[in-house]
């Protein structure tokens, strides 16, 4: 198929504004979008900037915006975009550091503030803490994610409140609040009860929709603010 693509290209050290740039690849349809970019990098452009690592959807760095849909570039193939066109831009709401690399330092920072790992309580087990499997299904879809930060970037109440804390940073509190072994329940709960944690998310769906692992992102930031709801219930005004 012969394709078009339209890069976004800023470099902040030389360039005054962002500006798009075009390329021709001829790619097979079974391809992926990261092949054509590395096509572009590697046959005519090397000065094209893009994070990639594992190229199969694992390590989660090649998240950017494809024809508008926060995407990673190695799960999108080629015949998804059969008017041949495809336009390729940095994930929305991220600092850009060069091209398609946006600074992430912010979104793990905000994952940081919410100690993502096990708060241990009570006597040191002698060999493991142990989880049943109906408790470990209780975190099975989360423990999925990769910090991609594709549902960061589409969701569109970031984009009028840049404190909110995102729904990357929620599902990383739900993975803790509802993991049995954990022993900071009510802490973590009220690490996101407040008007720009857990209730600033309005239910868009947009990060469901795009998050490459299929995490249930807005049922598990819903399933938060029920939980904050029932051990921490609001008198009544
Ligand atoms: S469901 Fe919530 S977090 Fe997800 S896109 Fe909508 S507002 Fe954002
Ligand atoms: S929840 Fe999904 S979209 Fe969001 S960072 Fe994790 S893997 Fe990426």
């Amino acid at each position: 198929m012969d394709m078009k693509f339209k890069i976004f290209r800023f470099d902040p050290e030389v360039d005054s504004r962002p500006r798009y740039q075009e390329y021709d690849v001829s790619a097979e349809p079974g391809e992926r979008i990261l092949d054509c970019l590395n096509r572009i990098r590697w046959e005519q452009d090397g000065t094209l900037s893009y994070r990639m690592s594992c190229g199969h959807g694992v390590c989660g760095s090649d998240g950017m915006r494809i024809n508008g849909v926060c995407a990673l570039a190695c799960q999108k193939l080629v015949k998804d975009y059969s008017g041949g066109e495809v336009l390729v831009e940095p994930l929305p709401f991220f600092r850009v550091v060069k091209d398609l690399v946006v600074d992430m330092e912010e979104f793990l920072e905000g994952i940081r503030r919410l100690h993502p790992y096990l708060l241990s309580t009570g006597d040191i087990p002698e060999k493991e803490r142990f989880q049943s499997p109906e408790d470990r299904k209780k975190v099975d879809d989360v423990i999925r994610c990769i910090l991609c930060a594709c549902c960061t970037g589409a969701c569109p109440v970031m984009l009028e409140n840049r404190d909110y804390i995102g729904p990357a940073a929620l599902v990383w509190a739900y993975r803790f609040i509802f993991d049995s072994r954990d022993g900071g329940f009510e802490e973590r709960l009220k690490g996101v009860d407040f008007p720009d944690g857990a209730w600033a998310c309005v239910n868009h769906f947009e990060c469901t929709r795009v998050c490459p692992k299929s995490i249930p992102v807005t049922r598990s930031i819903n399933t938060i603010k029920r939980a904050i709801e029932k051990v921490f219930p609001r008198r009544p005004d």
